[in-house]
């Protein structure tokens, strides 16, 4: 038997790391003939030199002469498991992207690079809690303290990959060592004592809605067949623990699954709710991991140690063995969408992983995305609905503020925001403070020729920030200093206008000098470490008031907090992109949703200078299918998604002239080849028509079928190819674009 196959399939299509936009081919040596798969690891003879590949095909003839073969496969298991290679394939032919590159994206780093390929990992290093610890326990720094609320969180003991994951310091830990508090040990993983799951069941009663949810999906995780469900509930409503009631039953049935959240959701507390449930099942993905914590983790699933997998967006490709659920957490956010490399979106990607292994998929959201809300009304999707706050609490109020008539003081902060502050701080409540905009000022305007400061290499105007008197650019990072006298016309009247979380901050300060105030962007929380700190301080109420951008309005759960102030409803409204609007009213339902959590009931303030603005209507309604409603019939009569598809082609280059004239040329192709169901807007310059010394233009396909749009921007890339000096340009096309700067 064996000898027929290898005279069929004698030559095997592979992918090299180095080299990821095309196939080569090697023959197969006969002694690997019978165990050489698709998905294995080879080592292959690369020019003068050597590489690691990966076999994604064994065909019996090239029709052209295969000279060199494969070395050695030296892993006994294929790398990439069958199911994933056949997902891998619908990515690149979906997106648009070479297999090779969609290979490397799916597998941890380092796989494909011969040095570190075969390298073995060093063994697992665990830190316990002193089992007789030092009751004197003065004098911990903030870090160690955080290593130890882990520790016990986590039963007790726990590898200190599995520690850094979390976010802890292993410095810390190490120095806890010193102080007889924690102890390392090298060794196999020893399991995890299991938390006792059944004590924390019987703790948390499900609600009606919580059962039929459970019921239903778990159903069809017994049928073993594809199902998509939209669990749709407020923040709060209960979903979370929805998820975990189906993982446990998976996990005691021997199965696997896959919950993928944002990357700003994946917070300490939302691991350690994992892990309390599901103990060493839990293997966590996210890019705070170092690569061989990344390795580690997806090798514990790959030998089917770890059953769950819970991560961030390219965790849709974990190795999950007996895969029965995915869930895809708060699944309208535009994060899961990846946009460099191979642009996939992993909501999308995690519905075709379902379909192909034939289980469930749940997307949970309190704000579903128009494509989903569409989907499940016309029957694809299973709407599933969670109406109420577990434990009784209920949505805020919500409180529209104009800000046009502010005459006196800081016009950013209304006097109905700050006295709502301040009833806070007398009643030792928190405040959360959101705007989505991080430095001092959005620009410097010269008040004399009216120039405005912007970025030498971007569109844009840059971000002035007062911490370290600098202009910034937030699309490339370009520095510098903050200019005495206007570049252009040497005027000495610089304005610094609009608003940034840093000046808010300030502001509060000013006000209330007695408040702790505590700020959570980007420039603030420069690591993990930072962040786990201040989420502490915010429990553990040494924060009166928080100002943060869209980092605040994710994952957390601060009971303590009564007031919810959006300082400028409208900074996202501005945006030139047909979702702005969703992506509005997404953000000001989630964050209006962090008000009253706990005992207290909530208020929610939103200002504006648009006080007219329909959703701000639907917002404080707490009204999605009205918005959906509404926002659904301007997206039909414009003809956008979730109504038709959309591919982008974007054209880049330093020359402008050049980069024009390649995507007029590109766009006369697309007309002439495309038929009548097909609409080729453009070309025009993009939104954001310089980014980082690059001229931007694009075009933009319109039509019901993704495949044959997909067909028509190659065909119109490769037009592009032809102009001379193609070669200077690139060409990158966009299936289902999210944001069209
Ligand atoms: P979501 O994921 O929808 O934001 P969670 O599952 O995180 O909601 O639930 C919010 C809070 O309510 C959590 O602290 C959770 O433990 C608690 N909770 C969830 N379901 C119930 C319930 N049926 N009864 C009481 N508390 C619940
Ligand atoms: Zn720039």
């Amino acid at each position: 038997m064996e000898v027929t196959r290898t005279a069929r399939c004698s030559i095997a299509e592979v992918a090299i790391g180095q080299r990821v936009d095309k196939l080569f081919h090697y023959a197969v040596p006969s002694r690997l003939a019978a165990s050489l798969h698709p998905g294995h690891r080879v080592v292959v003879p690369f020019g003068k030199g050597r590489r690691v590949g990966f076999v994604v095909g064994l065909v019996r003839e090239t029709g052209v002469p295969v000279l060199k073969e494969i070395e050695s496969a030296p892993d006994e298991q294929a790398v990439v498991s069958e199911d994933l290679l056949d997902l891998a394939r619908w990515v690149a032919d979906y997106y648009a992207a070479p297999l090779g590159l969609v290979l490397k994206t799916i597998l941890p780093p380092g796989f494909s690079d011969p040095e570190k390929a075969f390298a073995k990992e060093k063994q697992e290093i665990r830190v316990a809690l002193a089992p007789n610890a030092p009751a004197a326990r003065r004098r911990l720094t903030a870090k160690q303290e955080a290593v130890l609320a882990l520790l016990q969180d986590f039963g007790g003991e726990m590898p200190l990959t599995a520690l850094r994951a979390a976010g802890a310091s292993a410095a810390a830990a190490a120095a806890l060592e010193k102080k007889g508090l924690v102890a390392f040990r090298k060794g196999e993983a020893a399991r995890l004592a299991h938390p006792d799951t059944g004590e924390r069941d019987t703790a948390i009663v499900l609600s009606e809605a919580q059962r039929r949810a459970v019921a239903e999906i778990g159903g069809a995780v017994r049928g073993g067949t594809f199902a998509p469900f939209l669990l749709h509930g407020v923040t709060g409503s209960g979903k979370t623990e929805v998820y975990l009631r189906l993982i446990q039953e998976i996990v005691r049935e021997g199965g696997g699954a896959l919950v993928l959240v944002p990357e700003i959701a994946l917070t300490p507390q939302l691991i350690g709710r994992f892990v309390r449930r599901l103990g060493d099942a839990v293997a966590v993905l996210h890019s705070g991991l170092t690569d061989a914590e990344r390795r580690d983790q997806w090798k514990r699933l790959r030998s089917g140690e770890a059953r769950v997998a819970v991560g961030v967006r390219s965790a849709v490709f974990a190795p999950v063995d007996r895969l029965k659920l995915i869930v895809v957490d708060e699944e309208h956010d535009p994060s899961y969408r990846q946009d460099e490399g191979v642009r996939y979106h992993a909501r999308d990607t995690a519905v075709m992983r379902a379909k192909r292994a034939g289980i469930p998929v749940v997307l949970g959201t309190a704000t579903p995305s128009l494509e989903t809300f569409h989907n499940a009304r016309e029957g694809r999707y299973r709407p599933l609905d969670l109406p109420e706050r577990a434990g009784g609490a209920v949505f805020p109020t919500v409180r529209i503020v104009d800000l046009r008539g502010a005459k006196s003081g800081n016009r950013f902060l209304s006097p109905d925001l700050l006295s709502a502050v301040e009833e806070r701080l007398a009643r030792s409540e928190q405040s959360l403070l959101f705007l989505n905009r991080r430095g001092w000022a959005s620009f410097l305007l010269c008040r004399e020729c009216g120039a405005t400061l912007s970025c030498d290499h971007c569109s844009v105007t840059l971000t002035v920030h007062k911490g370290d008197k600098s202009a910034r650019c937030h699309y490339c990072g370009h520095a510098r200093p903050l200019p005495e006298v206007c570049p252009a016309c040497g005027g000495t009247r610089m304005a610094p206008l609009g608003v940034g979380t840093e000046q808010i901050e300030e502001e509060l300060k000013a006000r209330f000098p007695s408040a702790r105030v505590a700020r959570m962007d980007r420039d603030t929380m420069g690591g993990r470490g930072a962040y786990i700190d201040l989420v502490r301080d915010l429990h553990e109420g040494k924060v009166d008031i928080l100002v943060g951008t869209q980092m605040v309005t994710k994952g957390h759960h601060f009971p303590r907090v009564s007031l919810v102030g959006v300082v400028l409803a409208e900074t996202s409204l501005m945006v030139p992109d047909f979702r702005a609007t969703e992506r509005t009213f997404h953000l000001l339902m989630q964050v209006a949703g962090r008000a009253g959590r706990g005992e207290v009931p909530g208020e929610a303030i939103v200002q504006t200078f648009v006080p007219g603005h329909p959703i701000l209507a639907f917002v404080q309604e707490h009204d999605f299918a009205g918005f959906a409603e509404t926002e659904l019939s301007a997206r039909r009569e414009v003809r956008y998604p979730p109504f038709v598809r959309l591919v982008r082609v974007l054209i880049t280059g330093t020359d402008e002239v050049r980069v024009s004239a390649a995507a007029a040329r590109g766009a006369a192709a697309m007309r002439e080849a495309g038929g009548k169901e097909i609409e080729v807007l453009g070309p025009a310059p993009a939104p954001l028509a310089r980014l980082k010394g690059k001229f931007r233009w694009h075009v933009l396909l319109k039509g019901k079928e993704p495949g044959r749009l997909k067909d028509l921007a190659r065909r119109g890339s490769l037009a592009i190819q032809r102009v001379p000096g193609a070669s200077s340009l690139s060409v990158l096309i966009d299936v289902d674009p999210v944001g069209l700067m």
